[in-house]
């Protein structure tokens, strides 16, 4: 699916007509290269900024990022002339007011007019949730509203999203760093205003951050399009290899997409009460291991409840959650350290959404399903997240009306849909080795949609 919009007022007349008319101005977002893995993670030197008292701890980012061979300044006014900043990571887990966040914030406001296109902001804080006095508290929360309302006012396609360390987690542990990385780079493109939970010092970095996955076995359901195929075809790229699930009348594609990675097709449709059993069956036959399982095959049947049939009702949950839930009661006591369960939910499970009381059923389900796995499957180190896109340009949403499709595709901050591969990027990342610290948590990859809670 392309955005004819985006490309008209991406250059010349149709740029200056969008300016002029006050008309939703998307960028082009800065994202992954297949071509180019050497692209720098970000596009310009890197602001660490502190909120005066976790200075030991910006100290760590700085020495981090230094390692990863950035531009690395402390002092907004160290940019040269005609530079742009490429990201700035702000560091307040030493906030134990809202008296502390005003400082960095406001020195933040004054560098973001020479943020480079496509620039990151990234805060670093301490769980709320961890605290128990008023002002503590209100600080740690306090981040979430800043973070979550400088999101919208970000331009040219930069994004700002945020580390919640549990307390006791350090600044160094394998997915304090792995989230910073992610959020930096390209593969973040499309997830923006977001706080994601890092509860534990569990996890590994990476030997090879490019190869994260290498050595590894994953099963990816509804992979014959959409976003499934591009979460195989990133996961492979990642070092994976690759079993992809779907129904057999879509076997061709299915095909199509698995030889494109050389990985393995079964045809199987999930809801079979044996689904999970003929998927380790497999997997055992040609790998002999299982690593990751991301239970994205999925179906929409919309229509108002005051019109919902019986099996419009009934085929969406066996698909979308029926039988995810199914599956997991196998697969859950088969996964060992590293091991990854990660579905696929929607925004629409957490917002609601008008025609979609069906589907909002079951992924907000998915959503519930995730948070009680998590504690169960981290007793043999593995663990179970979700991924909650908003809108993604794929053949599930290009049957949309088009006058519904532009309005739900616009309302975002970055004014665009995502594509399958901003999908995907959250996906993979979740899967590595790298993300072992996150668990139970929820990732929306919707471009900051304005939908809320
Ligand atoms: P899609 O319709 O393009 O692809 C879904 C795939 O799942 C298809 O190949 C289909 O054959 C397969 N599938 C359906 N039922 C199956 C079954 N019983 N057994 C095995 N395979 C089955 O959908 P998509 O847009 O790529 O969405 C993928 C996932 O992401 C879904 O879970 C969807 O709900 C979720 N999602 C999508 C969007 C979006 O904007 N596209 C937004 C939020 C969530």
């Amino acid at each position: 699916m392309s955005d004819k919009y985006l490309d008209l007022v991406s250059r010349g007349w149709g740029r200056s007509a969008a300016k002029k008319l006050g008309l939703p101005q998307p960028a082009r977002l800065r994202r992954t290269d297949a071509a180019r893995v050497d692209q720098p993670l970000v596009p310009g030197p890197v602001l660490v900024l502190d909120d005066g008292v976790s200075t030991a701890a910006s100290d760590t980012v700085a020495e981090t990022l230094l390692g990863w061979e950035l531009d690395v300044r402390r002092d907004p006014d160290e940019l040269g002339k005609g530079k742009r900043w490429g990201a700035v990571v702000l560091v307040l887990t030493g906030a134990t007011s809202p008296a502390d966040l005003g400082e960095p914030a406001l020195a933040l406001g004054g560098v973001l007019r020479r943020l480079a296109p496509g620039a990151r902001v990234v805060t670093v804080s301490r769980r709320a949730a961890d605290a128990t006095e008023p002002a503590v508290v209100a600080a740690r929360l306090g981040v979430d509203g800043f973070l979550r309302s400088l999101a919208k006012e970000l331009r040219a396609g930069a994004t700002a999203n945020g580390i919640v360390l549990a307390d006791g987690v350090p600044l160094d542990a394998p997915s304090a760093l792995g989230t910073l990385r992610f959020f930096l780079s390209a593969r973040s493109a499309f997830v923006d205003g977001q706080l994601l939970e890092v509860g534990s010092a569990d996890g590994e970095v990476p030997a090879d951050w490019t190869r994260p996955l290498a050595g590894t076995v994953a099963v990816v359901t509804g992979a014959a399009r959409g976003i499934g195929a591009a979460v195989v075809r990133v996961l492979a790229r990642d070092g994976a290899r690759v079993v992809g699930v779907d129904v057999p009348a879509a076997g061709d594609s299915l095909s199509q997409v698995m030889n494109e990675v050389r990985g393995s097709a079964l045809q199987l449709d999930i809801t079979a009460p044996d689904a999970a059993e003929r998927i380790l069956e497999h997997v055992a036959d040609r790998y002999g291991r299982l690593d990751v399982v991301v239970h994205n095959a999925g179906i929409l049947r919309d229509k108002l409840l005051a019109n919902m049939s019986e099996d419009k009702w009934k085929d969406l949950l066996a698909v979308n959650i029926l039988a995810p839930l199914r599956m997991n009661e196998t697969f859950a006591g088969q996964l060992g350290t590293g091991g990854r369960i990660i579905s696929l939910a929607s925004t629409s499970g957490i917002a609601g959404n008008r025609g979609q009381t069906n589907y909002a059923t079951a992924k907000a389900g998915i959503i519930g399903m995730t948070r009680a796995l998590a504690p169960v499957v981290a007793r043999s180190g593995a663990t179970a997240n979700a991924v909650a896109p908003g809108f993604i340009e794929t053949d599930m949403t290009a049957r949309i009306p088009a006058v519904p499709r532009e309005v739900a595709r616009r309302a975002n901050s970055l004014q665009q849909g995502g594509r399958p591969v901003d999908v995907a990027e959250a996906i993979a990342f979740l899967a590595s080795p790298q993300a072992g610290g996150v668990n139970g948590q929820t990732l929306r990859v919707c471009g900051q949609n304005l939908v809320g809670q």
